[in-house]
């Protein structure tokens, strides 16, 4: 392997992501077929406000507004947001932005002042160096000309949603984000984002705390929904 076989590599990933197949350079994380694959969540067939097919607005309580979802959480859609999350691709934030905007776009999602990233754990960042939902709300940030607002606190003590039971999840709501400034986003539109959405809970209860800086609407959209 030469210096530019290894260069190539370095910035186009050899196989595709999902199935595994060499890869032509063009593409960047997916095969041409696992491209096409994907699970896309079509908005104007779905619930404008909780996001589901079949609505379920009744369990939807809270100040979040909206949520949306970019992809249905399967096939090369979960194997997306599986490497990003756990294999150090943090270079794909930049194509998971790119895909937020345009499903964001089709929804007819408002603009937003502020977008606020989901806070996972800190032994994430820790262990993996970087924080994937930081990285795609800079992204997406950028792309949106708005500012990124770092203002929820995860306590240290709280498992991920992934690390659950479903069961877990829906019977032990526990508290587990905080403010970190005060009064920042009143009467300000705030676009909060995460990865993935599973039952929800985790989007409420931070729409819940971000409630008590006063903003004028808070909808949120992450990458994949779990259904
Ligand atoms: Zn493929
Ligand atoms: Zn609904």
């Amino acid at each position: 392997m030469d210096f530019l076989d290894a260069l190539t590599t370095f910035f186009f990933p050899a196989n595709c992501l999902h199935c595994e197949e060499r890869l032509p350079k063009a593409e960047l994380f997916l095969c041409p077929g696992c491209s096409s694959a994907l699970p896309w969540l079509e908005a104007s067939s779905r619930c404008p406000r909780c996001f589901l097919e079949s609505c379920s607005c009744s369990t939807f309580t809270g100040p979040l507004s909206r949520r949306l979802a970019v992809f249905s959480h399967f096939g090369p859609a979960f194997s997306l947001v599986q490497h990003f999350k756990f294999a150090g691709r943090e270079e794909m934030a930049s194509v998971m932005a790119s895909l937020m905007l345009v499903q964001l776009e089709k929804a007819g999602m408002p603009w937003p002042d502020y977008i606020v990233p989901v806070p996972h754990a800190p032994w994430h960042a820790l262990l993996r160096g970087y924080h994937p939902t930081d990285l795609i709300a800079r992204a997406l940030a950028k792309r949106m000309h708005v500012k990124v607002a770092k203002v929820l606190k995860r306590h240290w003590t709280s498992l991920p949603q992934h690390s659950k039971t479903k069961g877990q999840r829906i019977l032990t709501p526990q508290p587990m984000f905080s403010l970190r400034g005060a009064s920042l986003m009143a009467d300000r539109t705030i676009l909060l984002i995460d990865d993935v959405t599973t039952t929800g809970e985790t989007l409420q209860q931070c729409s819940r705390v971000l409630q008590q800086s006063f903003p004028s609407s808070i909808y949120a959209c992450t990458l994949t929904l779990v259904e």
